[in-house]
């Protein structure tokens, strides 16, 4: 393993204490482990990581055993999440390779997707599992070195996103490394390399393989991790956008259409940046709109406008996105009374307005508006309207409370009857 001197490379103070403490533990148990991941990326970067991974040769079941607060998680990969403090470290084993014997701890479908992969392995080994050689770094906290052995310092140095290993092969084994490298390019700002570019072109039709809800939190990291507006460009850039959002993608030579998902990225990276909440139905709502919108066109020249078209447009979008993203119902319920509320806001009855400003949603719909009249003049009457309208009626905006939830009724527990 190339071994390098971490001391003039990494700010120390930065390290998260608690990682360092598990790696103490682990070490003074005569187990090897190290701070890995995105943790030394971040570290090399000057960037404040997110969290620390730890990864060691000593197996989950050693792990929990020397920790108090230690718990074994998950199922495809086996991680140990170790509490301290307010802090969770998650400690994982090293990943060897797959061998015949190996059938039962990890298992591939027909296609080479991995479905179960706890093969435990060397230092070694579990560099060459990891997907990007700039995630493949493994600090040692205590000696003050890093182990570097697929030439991720030079790619952090380089700037540059690569595959390790053949990009072909492994985007087969797992597909969403393709998100990924999307995902680390625009949050880097890193250049992606040839061939790990080249292989997504011939490999992105697997991500179809891949099941909704890993999918839907996947979309959740591209876009809710503040850097949204260069992650849906990589998307566009390397067609990767349609695997996720089919429906967006086909609404996106619409006037304007690029220009406000944009703008909504840009609010909600923004908002990040500051520290403000944010919401994926929001985004998500801005995403599918010009989809909504286009759909809702169709429907209103097909002359079916019974009721309303952006309704009956926003349940067809939302029904054909479920199957490639799981949008769980928290956010989707709300998505679909954004849309709904368009085509109201629009009307700007005086009569109405009270009501309209009460609800829950109108301050979301109020901003997805501001969106669409970017690129539509006709809506400028329709922002000012409700300008004064929440100008005049500051306290109503909103106030809507919550709706009640029904609490679920226990079923009562049958008794055993007296033997
Ligand atoms: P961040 O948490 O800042 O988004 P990260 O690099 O820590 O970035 P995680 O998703 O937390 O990303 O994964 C931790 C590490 O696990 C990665 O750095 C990488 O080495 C490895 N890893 C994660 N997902 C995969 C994957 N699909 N294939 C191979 N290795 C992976
Ligand atoms: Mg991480």
């Amino acid at each position: 393993m190339n071994e390098v001197d971490a001391q003039s490379l990494i700010d120390a103070s930065a390290l998260s204490k608690s990682a360092v403490a598990v790696v103490a533990r682990l070490r003074e148990n005569n187990y090897s482990a190290f701070i890995v991941g995105g943790a030394v990326r971040d570290l090399l970067l000057g960037k404040r990581p997110k969290d620390f991974d730890v990864a060691t040769n000593a197996t989950p079941e050693q792990i929990v055993a020397l920790f108090r607060g230690a718990r074994i998680i998950g199922r495809r990969f086996q991680i140990v999440h170790v509490r301290m403090g307010r802090e969770i470290i998650e400690v994982t084993t090293f990943r060897g390779h797959h061998d015949g014997d190996s059938a039962k701890v990890a298992a591939k479908s027909n296609k080479g997707l991995l479905i179960r992969d706890n093969v435990y392995g060397t230092l070694d080994q579990d560099a060459a599992r990891r997907d990007l050689t700039i995630n493949a770094l493994y600090l040692d906290p205590i000696n003050n070195l890093i182990y570097d052995d697929l030439n991720g310092l030079e790619d952090i140095q380089q700037r540059t996103i690569r595959i390790i290993g053949d990009p072909a092969g492994r985007y087969r084994e797992d597909p969403v490394r393709m998100l990924r490298v999307a995902r680390f390019a625009a949050k880097l700002g890193f250049n992606i390399d040839t061939l790990t570019q080249t292989a997504i072109a011939e490999c992105r039709h697997l991500l179809a393989d891949i099941p909704s809800a890993r999918l839907f939190d996947e979309a959740l990291k591209l876009f809710m991790s503040g850097h949204a507006t260069s992650t849906f460009e990589q998307l566009i850039r390397h067609n990767l956008l349609e695997t996720l959002f089919p429906e967006a993608v086909n609404a996106l030579h619409l006037e304007g259409a690029r220009d406000l998902i944009s703008q909504a990225m840009k609010n909600t990276d923004g908002r990040i940046a500051r520290g403000k909440p944010v919401t994926p139905a929001f985004l998500f709502a801005a995403l599918l709109w010009p989809a909504v919108a286009l759909r809702s066109d169709e429907i209103v020249r097909a002359g079916n406008a019974e009721g309303s078209p952006v309704n009956a447009a926003g349940q067809q979008v939302l029904i054909s996105s479920l199957q490639r993203v799981a949008i769980p119902k928290r956010f989707s319920i709300p998505m679909r009374e954004i849309w709904d509320l368009q085509p109201r806001l629009d009307k700007c009855s005086t009569k109405r307005a009270k009501s309209i400003l009460a609800l829950r949603r109108f301050r979301a719909a109020f901003d997805l508006l501001l969106l669409r009249a970017e690129h539509d003049d006709a809506l400028n009457n329709v922002v000012k309207f409700w300008e004064e309208q929440q100008q005049l009626f500051p306290d109503i905006v909103g106030s809507q409370p919550a709706p009640e939830i029904p609490k679920k009724r226990r079923r009562p527990r049958r008794r055993k009857p007296a033997a």
